[in-house]
């Protein structure tokens, strides 16, 4: 080990700003900031500075190769390397690195999904340096994120329509903080801080499970003795085990700059979180893609595998990410924190009430945004954040925002009035704003924590969908008060119209109660999607179209394409799942079945030629349930399989993805049914998989 205390080594692997001043002319380095901080285009001869100073750094680093690294829309990130090689006439080589090649990549597009963007004929795709995210070393290789577009310049990556939600953002961000006079903020970003939870498994007992090999989850499984009832696994002890793996990790994430900061168990058995502090959120975005590839490096240097699937096991708790988001000015106003002054907490409100408003208009928006076939078995069931969108405000704030309604005492305050620009907003104390765990989208004191994103996702998505919706209240909200002839007074009444409006999304109580169902659609009308098919067309209603549009994050093109792509993900996966739960049950656990059937009327006979009035109830018993069970689930095969194959007539992606999750998801679960009730009965000797008791309860 080189640099030993967390201080030394954290960033070695990063060319971050120490390096850029360190290794750059100062003029250099300067117009570089510009265009990281202030989007400003970069001229060749910086950029040809720039890749000289990086290609020194890497190979200095022990560097051979360099990557584009992109983020296209199969959802993990993708690169090919370049060595830095280049021949001399000699026959020796030296190593070269230009500006242009740090600046524009040509991968072969065809292979990654465009949803029918790019046309068959023109292949190319290019990609683009993103500076405002930090190049970094891995595997030898130094790795330049970048921005993933087809040759006509649409998008086919996650990372250029974050960045456009960003700027969409900051745009009106701007024009907001202009109107309180403030004129020094020259940016408004978004922040991100992604708490991702994880489960750990021995890899002895995962290499034994074609489930879990092939898609992430276990698809058969009897409940184990004991699951998470006990409750003694969250915040509990860590076991040394895992705590090696955890040290591990933080070393390769601190090396990476990534600052990873809180680490406990979970509420499941085997099921960890990790949290970094918070950052921009496209630097956030590119780290926690980095971090899920780290988590499952590190896990297998250990033995181990680290499962990122949102539902690896039913009947236990699935995995998420909590999206913790918020915007704040280049000069650090966190703009969702309450001010001490009464004109900041104006702002501070209306800030607030353009999320409100946000969520409220665009929940379809949200929660196709955190849609995949993984974590429909969180949202649509009954854990985690109900599919159903709502806001959290605590009870404070939320008498807070009654008394602005009403006009009427804020009990508070000294049972005061409050008026906006003239009261002051008491200080609201972080446990009251707190931990209301059912809630989809919660204000936690200075930030909106969204709990509904899947374990394995990237938080691309969210993000891109947050920023946009929030754009367009901004953009409302101004446009009404520049035109505005006494500010605070339309101030006060725009934000006392918007609580009255949305306050429909508000809710405090408990988002997994059944009467919260009833009375979400019923009485408030508030949208309940639970599978991806019926939230993900949503994209395509006017009102998203045009949202998405006139903010310049996708074009309508890009939107399409992107519908057809989810919804293709979510046909493959289950048929993936199909396909393999097929596989397993004919080839592995029908023979298991018969196998210790056989055994046991061996012992029947042998049994029967000392006594043969000896009844061996329990080997006939055992048995005749076991082959019932066995043709029921030699049945239940065939019948999905019949399935598959009458799916492969329907056309459109939409009807296939509502086909798939009505006939597919049925039929494997009938046929689960069956199998977990043998393995109860077969013995553990017999049977093909280790158990869920084995697994999760694996690690010591
Ligand atoms: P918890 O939710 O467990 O109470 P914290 O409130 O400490 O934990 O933070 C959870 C996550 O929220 C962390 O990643 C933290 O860095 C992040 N966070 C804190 N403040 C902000 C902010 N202003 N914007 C975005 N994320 C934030
Ligand atoms: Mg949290």
């Amino acid at each position: 080990m080189e640099a030993h205390s967390v201080p030394e080594y954290f960033g070695e692997l990063v060319f971050d700003d120490r390096q850029m001043r360190a290794r750059l002319s100062s003029k250099v380095y300067a117009s570089l900031r510009k265009t990281i901080d202030e989007g400003k285009k970069l001229d060749s001869k910086i950029a040809e500075a720039v890749a000289g100073a990086m290609k020194e750094w890497a190979l200095e680093k022990g560097a051979t190769h360099f990557t584009h690294w992109f983020q296209p829309l199969t959802g993990i990130t993708a690169e090919k390397h370049d060595s830095f090689i280049t021949p001399s006439p000699d026959g020796s080589v030296i190593m070269e690195f230009s500006g242009k090649e740090l600046i524009q990549g040509e991968p072969d597009a065809s292979s990654f999904p465009s949803g029918g963007i790019r046309a068959t004929f023109e292949a190319r795709g290019y990609t683009a340096w993103d500076p405002t995210s930090y190049a970094f070393i891995k595997d030898k290789t130094l790795c330049i994120p970048t921005a993933f577009c087809s040759y006509s310049g649409e998008a086919l990556d996650k990372k250029t329509p974050l960045l456009r939600s960003m700027e969409a953002l900051n745009k009106q961000a701007l024009r907001i903080l202009k109107l309180f006079g403030n004129d020094t903020a020259k940016y408004v970003r978004t922040s991100v801080g992604p708490e991702q939870e994880y489960f750990l498994i021995t890899k002895e007992m995962y290499d034994q499970r074609p489930d879990l090999r092939y898609t992430g989850r276990t698809l058969f499984g009897s409940r184990p003795p004991k699951g998470q009832e006990m409750d003694d696994h969250y915040f509990g002890v860590i076991k040394p085990r895992v705590q090696e793996f955890m040290n591990d990790l933080n070393r390769e994430l601190w090396r990476l700059g990534i600052l990873a900061k809180t680490e406990h168990n979970e509420v499941a058995p085997a099921q960890h979180e990790l949290a970094p502090i918070y950052s921009t959120t496209n630097i956030a975005t590119d780290q926690n893609q980095l971090m899920m590839e780290i988590m499952q490096k590190v896990a297998a240097k250990h033995g181990l595998v680290c499962l990122l699937h949102e539902k690896p096991f039913a009947g236990v708790n699935g995995s998420g990410k909590h999206n913790n988001w918020s915007m704040a000015t280049d000069t650090g106003i966190n703009l969702l924190s309450p001010g001490e002054t009464p004109y900041e907490n104006a702002q501070f409100l209306l800030f607030l009430c353009a999320v409100i408003k946000a969520v409220d208009d665009y929940q379809d928006l949200l929660r196709l945004s955190v849609a995949t076939a993984g974590n429909d078995h969180r949202l649509g069931a009954n854990e985690a954040p109900p599919a159903i969108i709502s806001v959290f405000l605590g009870d404070e704030l939320s008498a807070i925002l009654d008394a602005i309604e009403n006009d009427t005492p804020y009990a508070g305050t000294e049972k005061k009035i409050m008026k906006l620009g003239v009261d002051i907003l008491p200080a609201f104390p972080r446990d009251t704003t707190d931990r209301n765990r059912t809630s989809p989208f919660a204000f936690t004191g200075n930030k909106f924590e969204f709990r509904s994103l899947g374990s394995s996702n990237s938080i691309a998505c969210a993000n891109i969908m947050l920023n946009s919706v929030v754009a367009e209240s901004l953009k409302i909200y101004a446009d009404r008060l520049e035109g505005a002839e006494d500010f605070e007074k339309t101030l006060h009444e725009m934000i006392k119209k918007t609580i009255k409006d949305h306050k429909r999304i508000l809710f405090n109580g408990n988002g997994y109660d059944d009467a919260w169902v009833k009375e979400a659609t019923e009485v408030r009308g508030l949208c309940n999607y639970r599978t991806t098919p019926d939230c993900m067309p949503h994209i395509l209603d006017e009102k998203n179209v045009k949202l998405l549009t006139g903010h310049k994050v996708f074009t309508e093109k890009e939107i399409e394409s992107r519908c057809e792509i989810m919804l293709e993900n979510y046909c493959k996966q289950v048929r993936i799942e199909a396909n393999t739960m097929m596989d397993m049950a004919l080839r592995q656990i029908l023979p298991a079945i018969t196998g210790y059937a056989d055994k046991l009327s061996e012992t029947v006979s042998s049994k029967k030629s000392v006594n043969a009035s000896l009844a061996c109830s329990y080997e006939t018993d055992v048995i005749s349930k076991l082959s019932v069970l066995a043709d029921q689930i030699y049945t239940r095969s065939g019948e999905l399989e019949k399935a598959i194959i009458s799916l492969g007539s329907v056309e459109d992606i939409i009807a296939e993805s509502a086909a798939i999750r009505d006939t597919l998801l049925p039929k494997m679960g009938e046929l689960r049914a069956a199998a977990d009730e043998a393995e109860t009965l077969v013995s553990s000797e017999y049977w093909p998989y280790p158990s869920y008791g084995d697994m999760l309860f694996s690690v010591r």
